[in-house]
């Protein structure tokens, strides 16, 4: 049977490589005999993976020595109070920018722990655009600064990066992690959930510099701790393995294609399409986010009407594209173009999309 065209928003597709390597190797993976999933995290095959998967991470952003990369369960939800519990204090205060559903979650986390100010309030321009650098008003001397690179549900993204000074950034790049290469260096704290761009659900990507890591509050739970999991190389207690194995065989398959100037490429090739075919029909397609703050992950866009909307997504359905419904809370359609969403299906997309302006405009 043939694969679906997925464009769900998380968990997301995955690339067929990796998914036919788990396959030849369920039944026995390096010649243990056993999967990954019936292997101790403490035999040296496993470590492998697990070490693959890290070194893999630091090559693709040159992380070099000067940061950890480490494997969090719990979801980039977790990390929303992580985050605050081992860097601010009561008497402290975080900026965050606050750009969509996701960012005033994590808002709402850091207010538990110390003073939160809201750098931009994205309400004011119904989360429809990233703030300009003039627009952030940035405490002098705060501990972090917290945004949002890719807006999942809003479908906005940041093209450029808020200037901090001296205050280390922090982000959540849970839904456009790895979609290209970045300078690290302003980042303190960066974290991702594997589930869109890099792998299966359950394991949490975080990236921390060695400064805010020596940093972080002592008085915590253990667990709750990144001191922890930094110390013993994600190995504290039993990661989930299954996940990080995929995490490290859709990597690989990254690093195959051609690293992350290929899949950056490949990325932008691929929301262009879907963005050149809405704005080539602007009496039937409307996308309501400014040009300028587009992501090339999350395509969101309005039809002229819910009942076309509602028609659109359940004729996709028939064809095989999944996942095109617009978040819940917004309505309107999705198309999600992760990283292993092949540039057949996003054609497929777009040949849908122009067939159905004419059919029904
Ligand atoms: N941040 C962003 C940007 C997301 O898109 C999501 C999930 N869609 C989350 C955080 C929450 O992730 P999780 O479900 O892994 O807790």
């Amino acid at each position: 049977m043939a694969r679906a065209l997925n464009f769900f928003a998380g968990p997301a597709v995955l690339p067929v490589p990796a998914l036919e390597r788990a396959q030849k190797e369920l039944l026995d993976f390096g010649g243990t005999g056993t999967s990954v999933m019936e292997t101790s995290h403490r035999s040296k095959e496993y470590e492998a993976i697990h070490n693959e998967a890290i070194a893999l991470i630091k090559e693709f952003l040159g992380l070099g020595d000067t940061y950890q990369v480490l494997f969090v369960g719990g979801g980039a939800s977790m990390q929303f109070a992580m985050l605050p519990m081992n860097l601010l204090a009561k008497d402290q205060t975080a900026d965050y920018v606050h750009t969509g559903t996701w960012s005033k979650k994590a808002i709402a986390e850091a207010k538990l722990f110390g003073n939160v100010n809201v750098a931009f309030d994205g309400e004011t321009v119904k989360l429809t655009r990233i703030p300009k650098q003039e627009e952030l008003k940035l405490t002098p001397g705060a501990r972090y600064v917290h945004f949002t690179s890719n807006n999942t549900i809003k479908g906005t993204q940041w093209h450029w990066l808020p200037k901090t000074g001296n205050v280390p950034l922090v982000c959540d790049m849970s839904s456009d992690f790895l979609w290209r290469k970045f300078d690290p260096s302003p980042f303190g704290l960066i974290y991702a959930g594997a589930q869109k761009n890099v792998g299966p659900a359950g394991v949490t990507i975080v990236i921390i510099r060695n400064d805010v890591l020596a940093a972080c509050k002592e008085e915590n739970p253990t667990m709750l701790k990144y001191q922890t999991h930094a110390k013993e190389n994600s190995l504290f207690n039993t990661p989930p393995v299954f996940t990080i194995y995929m995490v490290r065989n859709v990597l690989a398959y990254m690093k195959d294609v051609g690293g992350m100037a290929k899949i950056e490429e490949h990325n932008r090739k691929k929301a262009g399409m879907i963005y050149d075919t809405i704005d080539a029909n602007p009496d039937f397609f409307r996308a309501p986010v400014a040009k300028d703050s587009r992501s090339m992950m999350n395509i969101v866009f309005r039809l002229p009407s819910e009942e076309l909307e509602a028609k659109f997504v359940a004729e996709g359905k028939e064809k095989r594209m999944y996942g095109l419904k617009g978040h819940r809370s917004v309505g309107g359609i999705r198309i999600s173009a992760y990283n292993s969403c092949p540039l057949d299906a996003v054609e497929q997309v777009c040949a849908f999309m122009k067939a159905f302006a004419k059919t029904n405009g």
